[in-house]
């Protein structure tokens, strides 16, 4: 939206593909308070949104949503949809973002929306009282098992590693916390229930056999992967799929840009994802100004 609205102000013609049924990306995914972007003090990312959607109607750019991307000619600069329509264009910018890592086990599409917790923030009062375990070991998973300790019976937080990741400060107030009880060098190998989670079963390392723990609920936060693959192959990615670019955002393609978090591994937020938008459309109208 940044790279966007920048283009617009630069009297670029820019159109954004967007393939879901609105624009805001993983805000439409954050239920705690954000309050680091500078100047902006929201409730949860549907509130940011709502700040900037009327700069994003007011703007003369086109957006289409919904839109179905079948495949990226990075090199030629065009765009293939899925209903056929093919968009030719002078730059691309790629502003694709991540998306949760799954466990890709059995059990874990089953019980969407039957035991599978979104939120932690979110979804508190649906577990209240609830036995429940978290997947994972870095921020996102600890300050989700903090988070159901507020109103869950029991919170277990099951990490394949061998020390959890999490801050510091996160750590710490794990220890003072007798709700939660934490399993290290352990994998989650199946989610177990019928109609709804009742269970999950565990892998110790070194274990002989799986161990089962009834809980109601299961929440996954084991990191994020880059959605990149309409551009593998085409342009240069690091070993964990992000997509490399210099200083100006732009990739080994020339006139080709990634932006935010698909480009941004180590400092995925709002600002620079912003920040990112705007450089891109600034490098691209100096380009086809010099022309
Ligand atoms: C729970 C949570 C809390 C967070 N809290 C904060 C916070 O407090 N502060 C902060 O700064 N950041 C926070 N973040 C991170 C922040 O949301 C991201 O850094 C930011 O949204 C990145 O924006 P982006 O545009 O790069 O990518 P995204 O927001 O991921 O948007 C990518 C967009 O591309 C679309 N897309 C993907 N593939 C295709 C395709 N093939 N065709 C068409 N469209 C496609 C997606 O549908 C999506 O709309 C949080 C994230 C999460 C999940």
């Amino acid at each position: 939206m940044s790279a966007a609205l920048w283009s617009d102000e630069l009297g670029l013609d820019a159109l954004v593909l967007e393939q879901a049924e609105s624009i805001g990306g993983q805000l439409n995914i954050i239920h705690n308070r954000i309050a680091n972007y500078p100047g902006v003090k929201v409730q949860n990312g549907k509130e940011f949104i709502d700040l900037f959607a009327p700069d994003v109607a007011n703007a003369d750019f086109d957006l289409w949503t919904s839109v179905v991307i079948d495949s990226v000619d990075l090199k030629a600069k065009r765009v293939s949809l899925l209903s056929g329509e093919q968009i030719q264009s002078i730059a691309i910018v790629i502003a694709t973002g991540v998306r949760r890592r799954a466990l890709g086990i059995p059990g874990e599409k089953e019980f969407v929306r039957k035991g599978l917790i979104e939120s932690g923030a979110r979804d508190q009062n649906e577990f209240k009282g609830k036995d429940v375990c978290v997947v994972g070991g870095g921020d996102a998973a600890v300050e989700n098992a903090l988070l159901l300790s507020d109103v869950c019976a029991t919170v277990t937080l099951i990490h394949r590693g061998k020390r959890l990741r999490a801050r510091r400060e996160m750590l710490e107030q794990l220890k003072t916390n007798h709700c939660v009880t934490v399993f290290t060098e352990s994998v989650v190998t199946r989610i177990l229930g019928n109609d709804e989670v009742e269970a999950v079963e565990v892998m110790r390392k070194g274990g002989l056999k799986p161990f089962q723990i009834a809980v109601k609920g299961v929440l996954i936060r084991i990191g994020v992967e880059p959605n990149t693959e309409l551009v593998r192959g085409q342009v240069n990615l690091d070993e964990q799929g992000y997509i490399i670019t210099n200083s100006e955002h732009e990739t080994n393609v020339p006139m080709v840009f990634a932006v935010g978090d698909v480009s941004n591994p180590l400092a995925p937020t709002i600002s620079s994802a912003v920040g990112a938008g705007a450089t891109a459309a600034k490098v691209i109208a100096a380009h086809l100004n010099a022309r």
